[in-house]
This record gives C-alpha cells, structure tokens and sequence, in this order.
C-alpha cells in the first residue's frame, strides 16, 4: 500500500466526475506499477518484487513536488512467472493474458483522457512484454507510452556486489534480500537465507542472461532452491541505498516523462 503521503496520488481514490474533470490531463503522467507474484527463495515472500516496486514508487513520488501531475493505478501484482511455476506460491499469468490485461488497461486509461502512460516494472519476466506492449498501445490509442524496468534498466544495482553477484545474482540473492532487509525485515527469513550461484553456470559456454547466445531456461534448470545469488552478505544498508538510486532515479524519469514530446 501507498504510504499516507502517496495517496494522494492513488487514481482509483477519486470519483469519476473528478477523474474527467482533472486538470493538467496533457501533463499528467498515469503510473500502472507491475511486479509478481512468484517464489523468492526459503527466505524471502512470493510477493518480494510486488513490495519492492510499491516501494520504490512511493519513495519516487515523496521526491517530486506536491503538484507534480502523476496519478498511480493499483498495483497489478500478477505478472508472467513461469520460469518458476514449477514452485508452490507462484501465480503466474499466461503471456498471452498479460499482454492483454497490460492493452486492456492502456485502452481504459486513454478513454479516461489520460495522454502519458508509464509501466513501472519490478519484475524480470514481464520486461520482454512490456517492451512490446507500450508500442502496440501507443498505436491502438496513441497515447505516448513508457516503460521503466526498476533495477534491469533504472538504477541497476552494482555498490557493495561482488562481481559474480553482478552477474549471477539476478533472483533472490543479495539485492533483493538487502532491500527486504530494509522495508520489510518482519517478512525475511534471515536464518534460511543461501548463497546459492551453482557452480557449473560458470561453465556455461555462453554466459546465461548475457552474451550473444539467448536460450530459454526455467529456474529447475539453474538452481534447485530457486536462488541465484548469494543471500546471506544483504543488509539493510545496501537496501536502503539501492531503493533511494532508484527513487531518485525514477523520480527524474517522470519529470522527463511529463516534458515528453516527439514534436
Ligand atoms: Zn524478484
């Protein structure tokens, strides 16, 4: 949930008369945050990429002045999760469904009057969709459409990682437990926390997740814990540093987002 200051900024607490007459519909940049639901681990909640980019909204909104024009939508916590359907606690949508839902949604907002709409992503799964997706709803609507991916893209994580973390641990590991660390440590389960970057992914011919050779791979096939990365160096420290690049980060992308213009 938003924190106190940020609703403010939650659309669906204003009544449709308010929403058609809202001023600055021009400017005003709508946000749809989307994450997962999916396993993080014996140490961190299924709904850890959710938590994380609800965070890192609210702290980027803290940032922007009171009348800046951004309105948020509810958080569409399921995303595409089926590299890890195979673990109890993952509810996953189809890509077909998400591709949808994300049209779907990007058709209601422009019939609202809306003209800018940003997917704000925490979830690896959902990137390749979401690329693809703001382009088909800026020709079937032509609002102007964004995609910002919190930690791929936007503010990717490198300070205090070690460099097999930076390459390898992109699930689970340091980065994301260190952020729980510091917003929800009631949901970490610090003691079970692994250090988990199987050996033989550095024997890969081609490096996973980089390099010139792209294959399709299901987490069974890397990590028998659904870890990748080493979770037991994470702290709250580098939590707290992660979330404030990112807040700062998107809270610049919005004003550009705000200026926007092909003209
Ligand atoms: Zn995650």
């Amino acid at each position: 949930m938003l924190s106190p200051q940020s609703r403010r900024h939650f659309l669906p607490y204003q009544t449709s008369p308010q929403i058609a007459d809202l001023p600055d519909k021009d400017k005003a940049v709508v946000i749809l945050p989307i994450a997962s639901v999916e396993q993080h681990g014996p140490h961190l909640p299924v709904y850890t990429d959710s938590l994380i980019v609800q965070e890192v909204l609210d702290r980027a909104l803290a940032r922007l002045p009171e009348e800046f024009p951004v309105w948020v939508l509810p958080l569409l916590a399921y995303g595409k999760s089926n590299e890890h359907s195979a673990f109890a606690g993952t509810i996953t949508l189809t890509s077909e469904t998400l591709i949808r839902v994300l049209k779907e949604i990007g058709g209601s907002v422009a019939r609202s009057g809306f003209k800018r709409l940003v997917i704000l992503n925490g979830h690896g799964g959902n990137t390749e969709i979401a690329d693809f997706v703001i382009r088909d709803i800026r020709e079937q609507t032509g609002l102007l459409v964004f995609a910002l991916h919190v930690y791929l893209r936007v503010a990717p994580p490198s300070a205090g990682l070690t460099e097999d973390e930076q390459v390898y641990g992109i699930h689970a590991g340091d980065v994301e437990t260190s952020i729980l660390l510091c917003c929800h440590p009631e949901l970490v389960r610090r003691e079970l926390a692994p250090a988990s970057i199987p050996a033989h992914l550095k024997t890969f011919k081609h490096p996973p997740f980089m390099g010139p050779l792209t294959f399709a791979w299901l987490t069974p096939d890397i990590t028998a814990n659904g870890v990748l990365g080493d979770a037991t160096v994470a702290n709250a420290e580098k939590g707290e540093r992660y979330l404030s690049d990112a807040a700062t980060q998107i809270a610049e992308l919005l004003r550009d987002i705000a200026d926007f213009s092909f003209a």
